[in-house]
């Protein structure tokens, strides 16, 4: 089993669709990734009624990694709905690329599954090639 399938297979249980409650809808895109470290951290959608509260599966798993394991760079990700991604269908949103340059600009480096079954990837620096995170970037003292 490659690391993609390992990917693949950690997200998928996280897939049934369902409304949590009245005003939240949730797991109806999965999300797995493996950190620098060589960890694995997943996550899911989580949809809201007013909109503004509404995470992808991206995010969360992001937001995995930083809390459990302290780690904010991502070696590659995959993300789908009820079946392995093929063509553009996995790709990142704009608000979840920027999270993933902001949490580290090394992640242009992050490999992110275009197509599972030719295993075909495409990585966040050829879907964000003008960034504009190094030219605004926060100067610390610290
Ligand atoms: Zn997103």
């Amino acid at each position: 089993m490659d690391i993609w399938e390992q990917l693949y297979q950690a997200a998928k249980p996280l897939y049934h669709p369902e409304d949590v409650n009245q005003f939240i809808y949730a797991h109806n895109v999965v999300c797995a990734l493996q950190s620098r470290s060589g960890q694995i951290y997943t996550g899911f959608c989580v949809e809201s009624a007013c909109g503004a509260l509404n995470l992808c599966a991206e995010r969360v798993a992001l937001l995995d990694m930083f809390t459990h394991g302290g780690e904010t760079q991502v070696q590659r990700i995959i993300s789908f709905r009820d079946a392995a991604p093929s063509g553009v269908g996995g790709m990142p949103c704009g608000v979840c690329r920027e999270a993933l340059l902001e949490f580290n600009p090394a992640n242009r480096n992050t490999q992110i599954m275009v197509d599972y079954a030719t295993r075909q990837t495409i990585t966040l620096d050829e879907l964000m090639p003008n960034w504009w995170g190094p030219a605004k970037a926060r100067t610390t003292t610290d």
